[in-house]
């Protein structure tokens, strides 16, 4: 089935970020000298950086999290999304630090909550050419 919705926009600078998802790896940017992760790429902010982010590499991540806050959309913003409504938005505070924010999946929104631990699973969409990050909940306690 072809693919009808908004293309993600891979360019240069986070194209090895969308190479690691095809491979079912989470990607994070992370400072070689003081070991921070980052999302999106940035130089990192506790020391000065080397010309061109030499000191900065991308680096398989945990995919953990827990939803720090969430929305339900009950109306798509673009009709490609019309079948997919109700569905969560999240912003998800990963176990490395950063936020990510993308859909949560595999539950009803309406059992959804805040604090509620997740991890990032890979929707293949390999006649595109990319894989999606998106998250599901785990079945532990929040933490
Ligand atoms: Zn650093």
């Amino acid at each position: 089935m072809a693919y009808t919705k908004p293309r993600p926009n891979i360019d240069g600078d986070i194209q090895p970020f969308w190479e690691g998802l095809k491979n079912h790896q989470f990607l994070l940017y992370r400072c070689q000298q003081c070991g921070a992760w980052y999302w999106p790429a940035a130089f990192c902010r506790f020391h000065d950086n080397q010309p061109f982010a030499a000191n900065m590499k991308w680096e398989p991540a945990s995919g953990r999290g827990r939803i720090f806050t969430f929305n339900v959309h009950h109306w798509a913003f673009d009709p490609a999304f019309k079948e997919d409504v109700p569905y969560v938005y999240a912003l998800i505070e990963l176990d490395e630090g950063p936020m990510f924010g993308t859909n949560i999946v595999g539950t009803p929104p309406d059992q959804v909550r805040i604090g509620q631990r997740v991890e990032i699973v890979f929707e293949d969409y390999p006649e595109e050419g990319f894989t999606l990050p998106k998250a599901r909940i785990l079945e532990e306690a929040p933490s």
